[in-house]
């Protein structure tokens, strides 16, 4: 193999979770460029529909499929139409995930139960899903998980968020210990502070915005376009011997105190 196709992601199936906007349209983007066909994933319609013209400018075979991943039961089957109908996955990014804001004695118990039911059983379930199929099928595959800085430390009014993201770190271990004697592979990216839809309470308080880019050693807010790359290493043969680490995209804030 030629250095350079060590990125390449032609012939590869990918499915992004939440890939209609943010992070999640960032790393389709760069699976797509990479040569990958990709389906998105989200609740609205009408966000899939704008972010699949723009995929389909890049690779006409991406796909978008409307599903709420908080309906754990209805994952298995959803799962298995969305790969029937692609001719298979190989990629997995689990990227879809939601927060809630509050000091921990203020959170109500149903809100701590959907951030987990998202957050966390729905790319556990979906990562079953395609393990099954993966070793069904003789063959291995990439699943990435998004995991935060959150899933390192912790930040005032943030508790439901950041117990679902140090799920998210051990749930990277134990599947790529489970999974590595098949061949698929289970790593993470950590995004730092990104602008994004999430984060639009924080990039609009211009004080917390200005300490943000003042504790970030690269000295700004992240943008979507910071996974691209780095997705595309993940999932590519370029990372072929690597399973169970997490590559933070954070523009250095976990390197400094
Ligand atoms: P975002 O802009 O809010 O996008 C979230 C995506 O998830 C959307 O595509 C949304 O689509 C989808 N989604 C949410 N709930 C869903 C559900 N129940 N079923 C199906 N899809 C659902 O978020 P983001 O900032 O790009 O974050 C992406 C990932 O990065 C998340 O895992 C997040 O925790 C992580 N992260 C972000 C930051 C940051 O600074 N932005 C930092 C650390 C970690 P629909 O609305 O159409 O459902």
């Amino acid at each position: 193999m030629a250095d350079s196709d060590m990125f390449r992601l032609d012939g590869h199936h990918a499915l992004v979770t939440g890939g209609n906007t943010g992070i999640g349209l960032g790393i389709a983007r760069g699976l797509a460029r990479a040569g990958a066909q990709v389906a998105i994933l989200g609740r609205s319609a009408d966000k899939n529909a704008c972010a699949l013209s723009e995929l389909s400018d890049i690779q006409p075979t991406c796909r978008q499929f409307v599903f709420d991943l908080a309906d754990a039961a209805a994952i298995p089957a959803t799962y298995e139409r969305i790969s029937q109908e692609m001719g298979g996955i190989d990629i997995l990014v689990n990227n879809a995930a939601i927060t809630v804001r509050g000091r921990a004695d203020t959170v109500a118990p149903e809100d701590l139960e959907r951030l987990m039911a998202v957050n966390v059983t729905a790319p556990y379930v979906l990562s079953q899903c395609f393990a099954r199929e993966r070793i069904a099928a003789g063959a291995g595959g990439a699943i990435i998980m998004i995991a935060s800085l959150m899933s390192e430390g912790a930040r005032p009014t943030n508790s439901p968020y950041t117990v679902t993201k140090g799920a998210i770190r051990q749930m990277i271990k134990a599947l790529a210990v489970d999974w590595a004697p098949f061949g698929i592979r289970v790593n993470g990216l950590g995004p730092g502070y990104i602008q994004t839809a999430l984060t639009q309470p924080l990039w609009e308080d211009e004080a917390f915005s200005q300490w943000v880019v003042g504790r970030t050693p690269l000295g700004r807010w992240g943008t979507p376009e910071d996974f691209e790359g780095a997705a595309v290493f993940l999932a590519s043969p370029a990372s072929r011997f690597i399973t169970g680490q997490i590559l933070y995209v954070d523009g250095g804030w976990l390197a400094t105190f």
